[in-house]
């Protein structure tokens, strides 16, 4: 039979039982001799009991009390425990340490925010970008000490699924922070802000750059066109003989203007961070204009382009940029759908709000390009976009009216079947 920690305790009460048998028997009570061995029994495991109280109470993990039988068995097991208990503590400690050394080592400023929004803890490059102070700033609301409102709206919304907010520096306006706050734990956010200044300059000289460069074509473009024309209706007998030169100068003249313009335009929508007005836009009749530009596109390819719209749907916003929006979805369902085929454009409302569409017979698109649409000079295929007088910029500019217009494109499109461009405008900008 195997021993157990039992077997001695076993024993002791065995030998406890006949020691007070033989007493009882030789006082002639042997109630007395158990009473007796009872107490002394009880007695001993009191005892250790009070040691063990004295023991746990001294906070002592080494001077482990010694005993035998169970209480040893218990002694022992306790002291496992414990130190088990302070190996893992020790770990943790050492993870910690390691963790926030870490952290603190990072360039990017780190908070810890609990679940009301106060600072639990945050790294050295916090109090340098977001101007936070470790002994008293610690426990205060966030939001007391980044005061910006798009800030606080960031935070309402916690962290808007994720989205970067770009903001100034409370610390030095000249510093644009992008903020990420992110969900972990059980009611923690972390909330991590980079120095973005430098790369925003760079984006910023990008624009410029792009902006001055096509605002200087501008001109001599429109100085040569304008004498390219005045040559070719002179009906000089020297432009006949040039006439086809002149046709194809005219031409390419046209593209140019027409990809400065785009070039404009989108850097317009770029830099323009402020919200588009809220113009009434009466944008049935804007459609039956589009419509028009279509045909006169379509010219005597004999596009079919037919119109369904709910006459009484108007939209807040700003009419060029929806003008320029829609045109460019409705030109390319012409310019991208063989003669004679069809382009529909709906205009309806329904419970998510207002929505517009545009179905083509054309050529359709091959899915894996889809997601890349909207970039700025990406084309399914470069030399089919410049046979029709594509500049690349038309979906790049649709996109960024769209996100003004806090608005939403989806395409759907089978290769060889045709397209559909839907936008989908949320109910508050419905009139
Ligand atoms: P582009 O000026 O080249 O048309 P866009 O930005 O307007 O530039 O469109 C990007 C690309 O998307 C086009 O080059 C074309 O390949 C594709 N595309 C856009 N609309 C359609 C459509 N309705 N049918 C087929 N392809 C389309």
């Amino acid at each position: 039979m195997p021993t157990t920690p039992w077997t001695p305790e076993l024993w002791r009460l065995l030998w406890s039982f006949l020691a007070a048998t033989l007493f009882g028997a030789v006082v002639g009570n042997f109630w007395l001799g158990w009473g007796l061995g009872l107490a002394v029994y009880l007695g001993y495991h009191g005892w250790q009991l009070r040691r063990l109280v004295n023991w746990l109470r001294s906070g002592k993990t080494r001077n482990i009390p010694e005993a035998g039988g169970i209480w040893g068995e218990v002694f022992h097991y306790i002291y496992q425990r414990q130190r088990k208990h302070q190996q893992r503590k020790r770990q943790l400690e050492e993870m910690l340490e390691r963790f926030q050394e870490a952290t603190s080592a990072l360039p990017d400023a780190t908070v810890v925010i609990g679940r009301k929004d106060e600072i639990l803890w945050f790294n050295e490059a916090a109090a340098g970008l977001l101007g936070l102070h470790s002994s008293q700033d610690k426990g205060q609301p966030i939001d007391n000490l980044l005061r910006h409102p798009d800030f606080i709206t960031y935070l309402n919304q916690n962290g808007r699924g994720g989205e970067p907010l770009r903001i100034p520096s409370p610390v030095d306006d000249g510093l644009t922070l992008a903020v990420h706050l992110i969900n972990y734990g059980r009611d923690q956010r972390l909330l991590v802000a980079r120095d973005i200044s430098q790369q925003q300059r760079l984006e910023q000289m990008r624009r410029d750059f792009v902006a001055n460069v096509s605002h200087e074509l501008r001109t001599p473009l429109t100085v040569i066109s304008g004498f390219l024309e005045t040559l070719m209706d002179s009906g000089d007998e020297c432009a006949a003989r040039w006439q086809r030169s002149l046709d194809l100068m005219h031409q390419q003249g046209a593209r140019m203007q027409h990809l400065v313009a785009d070039l404009l335009m989108l850097s317009r929508l770029e830099t323009d961070r402020s919200s588009p007005p809220r113009e009434l836009v009466e944008v049935p009749a804007l459609l039956a204009a589009i419509r028009e530009d279509a045909l006169l596109l379509s010219g005597d390819k004999g596009h079919h382009v037919t119109v369904d719209t709910d006459a009484d749907l108007r939209l807040y916003g700003a009419e060029r940029e929806l003008y320029s929006a829609f045109s460019n979805i409705v030109g390319n369902a012409v310019r991208y759908t063989p003669a004679g085929g069809e382009v529909h454009i709906r205009w309806w409302r329904n419970g998510t709000g207002a929505h517009f569409s545009v179905s083509d017979t054309g050529i359709g698109i091959p899915a894996e390009h889809l997601p890349r649409l909207t970039e700025r000079f990406y084309r399914v295929d470069t030399g089919r976009s410049r046979e029709v007088g594509g500049t690349g910029l038309g979906l790049a500019i649709v996109k960024h009216v769209l996100s003004r217009h806090n608005a939403r494109l989806r395409i759907d499109s089978m290769p060889g079947k045709g397209s559909t461009f839907t936008i989908d405008f949320p109910a508050d900008r419905i009139a």
